[in-house]
């Protein structure tokens, strides 16, 4: 009799759920383990599939029986049941991974610090304005595994993060797409930002000269990082300071592109997304459509209609000429670089939360020539608040949001923008960055009502 082999998922999220119901659909014995409690969501589904789980606890034998595990990205590589593992030499992969073992679409995987998630939608949102049959996946929207499993896409547009990096064997992007590498997460990475790097070029380290790379040339890691692998992929690169021939490149507000012979310009001015981090990733979307052969017309047409998710420099109310603005996403301080740079006018800045070993000095300049006041929004404070005294002309630290919009409107005068921009995680004081900005534009509206 043939032997099922035995697949074990760890992480009964979304990407989890989707990858046990991917591995039974081909035939696999699987059990999946959560540490913690199943949302009910999950539970029903796996429930009603004839997939055994347990939560509350990690049976070790059983998982030490794997012939494969596959982990959620949430899970670190170091703690003692990974570790265990890797002891015993079983595979250890991501969803990611998992998932594009069953399929034959054309993949794009975009990844980066920040931007995957608004280039992420952006090419989807090409694509699926031109018409072709395209799923939306990674870490956002529904299990990449999942759709696998149950739909049948020509194409998918899959955010990547360096967690789902880590456990990368096999997985080989037709087009891959490196916005920038900047420091964060380093809690995750041992405090050593080469080893965040290696993480995020292992996008590329499967592709051959057949596959596509999209990347963002004026960042100085990028650049080195190619230069000292030379991988053999066609390369496709992205500037906001100089000429290219071919590639995409800023052109005095006009977005040119010149792509395997095909070229585009798009004034920027136009599009519904602002600020130069965001010319940036409307060049890797617009190059990426070109690449699959998107004419002219459909890319303008998903440019124009275009609606970026909450949460990303969000314009929440105008009040007395002041405008709030809502960059809850911003979790790391180069996020807040291109968040300050996207504003001519007087800024007070709310920021702070989590610390995830950020350096502050990429933003002591902008900060400087054009942040009125700060508001250290936070449980600890005292990193922020040393570091800009002096820099800043008025600080305040609060741990309630009320009360930091509330001094940030009491000294704004009109013209002035307020910014949610933490550089920060959210988890001191809420439960996530959906969270936050959702109390922060709450917070905003109630001086509405004053
Ligand atoms: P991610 O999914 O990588 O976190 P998002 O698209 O959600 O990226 O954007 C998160 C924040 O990062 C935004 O609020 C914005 O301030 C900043 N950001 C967006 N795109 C870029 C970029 N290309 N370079 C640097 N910062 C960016």
């Amino acid at each position: 009799m043939l032997v099922q082999k035995k697949v074990i998922v760890l992480g009964g999220g979304e990407s989890g759920a989707g990858a046990a119901i991917l591995a039974k659909s081909r035939g696999y014995d699987v059990f999946l383990s959560d540490r913690g409690q199943l949302h009910q969501k999950y539970s029903d589904i796996l429930t009603s599939r004839d997939i055994s789980f347990e939560h509350g606890q990690h049976t070790e034998e059983r998982i030490l029986a794997a012939d494969l595990v596959v982990k959620s990205p949430g899970i670190p590589d170091t703690v003692p049941l990974i570790l265990a593992l890797k002891e015993k030499g079983i595979p250890v992969i991501s969803e990611i991974e998992f998932a594009s073992r069953y399929t034959d679409a054309k993949l794009i995987a975009i990844t980066g610090s920040n931007g995957k998630t608004t280039t992420t939608l952006l090419t989807y949102h090409l694509l699926k304005t031109a018409g072709l049959h395209v799923g939306l996946a990674g870490n956002i929207g529904e299990s990449f595994a999942w759709q696998v499993a149950e739909k049948d896409f020509d194409y998918y547009v899959l955010e990547i993060s360096s967690f789902q990096l880590d456990n990368i064997v096999s997985f080989r992007p037709d087009i891959a797409v490196l916005l920038n590498i900047t420091p964060d997460h380093l809690d995750r990475y041992g405090y050593n930002f080469e080893n965040y790097i290696n993480s995020k070029f292992n996008i590329i380290i499967n592709q051959t000269g057949s596959d596509q790379l999209v990347y963002f040339r004026d960042s100085e890691v990028i650049a080195s990082g190619l230069e000292k692998r030379n991988p053999p992929v066609r390369k496709w690169a992205i500037s906001l300071s100089d000429t290219l021939s071919e590639g995409s490149y800023w052109n005095n507000g006009i977005l040119k592109s010149e792509i395997d012979g095909v070229g585009l310009e798009q004034d920027f001015g136009q599009l519904p997304i602002k600020g130069p981090h965001n010319a940036i990733n409307a060049m890797a979307a617009i190059s990426v459509a070109l690449l699959v052969g998107v004419d002219g017309t459909d890319i303008r047409k998903g440019l124009m209609t275009f609606t970026n998710a909450p949460h990303r420099l969000e314009k929440v109310e105008e009040i007395n000429g002041v405008t709030y603005i809502n960059d809850s996403k911003a979790t790391n301080v180069d996020s807040v670089f291109y968040a300050l740079g996207s504003f001519e006018q007087p800024v007070i800045l709310i920021a702070g939360g989590v610390d995830k070993g950020n350096d502050y000095s990429q933003i002591e300049d902008l900060v400087k020539n054009k942040v009125k006041g700060l508001i250290v929004l936070s449980k600890s404070f005292e990193k922020l608040k040393d570091y800009f005294s002096g820099i800043v002309p008025q600080i305040y630290t609060t741990q309630d949001v009320q009360d930091a919009v509330n001094k940030a409107q009491e000294w704004s005068t009109p013209g002035d923008v307020v910014l949610l921009s933490p550089a920060c995680a959210s988890f001191d004081l809420f439960q996530n960055y959906e969270d936050r900005g959702d109390k922060f534009k709450a917070a905003v509206r109630n001086l509405l009502s004053r």
